[in-house]
């Protein structure tokens, strides 16, 4: 393959492991770093990376050599470094932080499947990643190896997918599929493959990440026979597009599996324009399309990671327009309690008349677009696609409302609130009957 200019930084103590053990995925997972005695023939740790290492408490750390091999050991602020070792005050409780921020929990009807959209589910397949992030949105669940899926549980999660029509697209997330034993992995795919209605199977994964060596031709022959099938691996600092990764890349690639990648904002990381061009510069290269950029969950440990999300709408400021639209994520905040990812972005519409809208581009160039005056609406009596959709009831949102399908959305106690007959005035009187609203309330 071509030799894409990309260094890798093995640092000088893994010098003398054998290439073959050093290659092997399972050498990585069995010789992970997780004590403050492992970091310390590499690194010279920080009074608080030493305590954080020595806490128990913590959120599970384990990371592969080669994932510890590319950290500068003379920068205590390493991109990469800072993502995967703890520091002694991760866990400072901060505004809004939640164990489970995006209500996962409540949206699953068995344990493990996450059933938010009308025509989508997201598995947890499995606890175990191959390497532990320290901003992990699941660590309420992940990282325990006691705490992981059971046969009955993986069952009800097929059972309900084959008795759920509706669900075309299956992610597989965790945890990390591709660290489940190949065999399990692959029995998992073919009873998916077997419920006719799924038409794509995707994969998240940080595997090809902490350990491209896992990316080897079996698994790509596994993998491909089981198309159509996706992937999103998660890459968030240049620094971790290795030769080795874009190897592991361009076989997955050749095996068919449309690459994309997520990437988490995190200060001190990659909270930077010129970083994140180069990223997505980076990525493209590999032949991987950046497909969102995070928002920073408000989940215990990602306190310090936190940036405002006028960081996001910044960097994607200084995308849109200045390179390729492939190279350029969509910015999403996943809703706190549960409503799913939102995209937020610059604004590029100014302003709109009866006929003509006001646009602004990157350069800040505004030009008006006149409004066709002779639009022949959309004939939806006549259109098969328009009289055949199916729509789950309050799962049409604000397209529903375009579509005519209801007046409004209604928040929470409106209709009470506005039923202002004197009996209700008296009880609105009474500070009794008052209790304080917010997300999970009940009623
Ligand atoms: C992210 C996510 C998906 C997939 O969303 P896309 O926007 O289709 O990539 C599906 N279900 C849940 C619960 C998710 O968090």
């Amino acid at each position: 393959m071509k030799d894409l200019g990309f260094a890798s930084k093995i640092a000088a103590q893994y010098n003398d492991v054998p290439k073959e053990k050093w290659s092997d995925w399972r050498w990585q997972l069995s010789h992970r770093l997780n004590s403050v005695e492992d970091f310390e023939q590499i690194l010279q740790l920080s009074e608080s990376e030493k305590k954080g290492l020595s806490k128990s408490d913590l959120f599970r750390v384990d990371i592969t050599p080669y994932f510890v091999s590319l950290i500068d050991p003379n920068d205590p602020d390493d991109p990469i470094r800072k993502q995967v070792i703890p520091l002694e005050g991760e866990i400072v409780p901060f505004t809004g932080m939640m164990d489970d921020s995006l209500a996962e929990d409540r949206d699953s009807p068995v344990p493990g499947l996450v059933h938010r959209y009308p025509d989508r589910a997201l598995m947890l397949v499995t606890t175990q990643c191959a390497s532990y992030c320290r901003y992990c949105t699941r660590s309420r669940i992940v990282g325990d190896p006691m705490e992981t899926f059971s046969k009955a549980e993986f069952n009800a999660q097929i059972e309900y997918l084959k008795r759920t029509p509706q669900i075309r697209d299956v992610l597989l997330s965790g945890g990390d599929p591709l660290t489940l034993k190949p065999s399990i992995l692959e029995e998992l795919l073919t009873r998916l493959r077997e419920i006719p209605h799924i038409e794509i199977i995707r994969l998240g994964t940080r595997t090809p990440v902490f350990m491209p060596m896992r990316v080897t031709d079996e698994l790509c022959d596994m993998l491909s026979q089981f198309h159509p099938l996706w992937m999103n691996i998660h890459v968030n600092h240049p620094n971790e597009i290795t030769t080795e990764l874009a190897e592991a890349c361009d076989k997955l690639s050749r095996a068919g599996i449309p690459l994309g990648n997520q990437s988490v904002l995190l200060a001190g990381v990659n909270d930077c324009v010129h970083i994140q061009r180069k990223l997505v510069h980076d990525l493209v290269k590999i032949r991987v399309r950046p497909y969102y950029l995070y928002q920073c969950d408000l989940v215990p440990g990602a306190g310090h990671f936190r940036t405002p999300v006028s960081k996001g709408i910044e960097i994607i400021e200084g995308l849109r327009g200045h390179t390729s639209g492939y190279a350029i994520p969509t910015f999403v905040v996943d809703a706190p309690g549960g409503g799913g990812k939102i995209p937020v972005g610059p604004t590029y519409l100014i302003s709109q008349s009866d006929h003509k809208i006001v646009l602004r581009n990157y350069e800040g160039y505004i030009t008006a677009y006149e409004e066709p005056d002779t639009y022949q609406k959309h004939d939806v009596k006549n259109c098969q696609y328009c009289q055949s959709k199916r729509q789950e009831l309050g799962q049409s949102g604000i397209h529903g409302l375009l579509e005519g399908e209801s007046f409004g959305i209604i928040p929470q106690h409106f209709l009470e609130t506005h039923s202002r007959s004197e009996e209700q005035h008296r009880l609105r009187g009474d500070a009794s009957k008052w209790k304080p609203l917010g997300i999970g309330s009940e009623e």
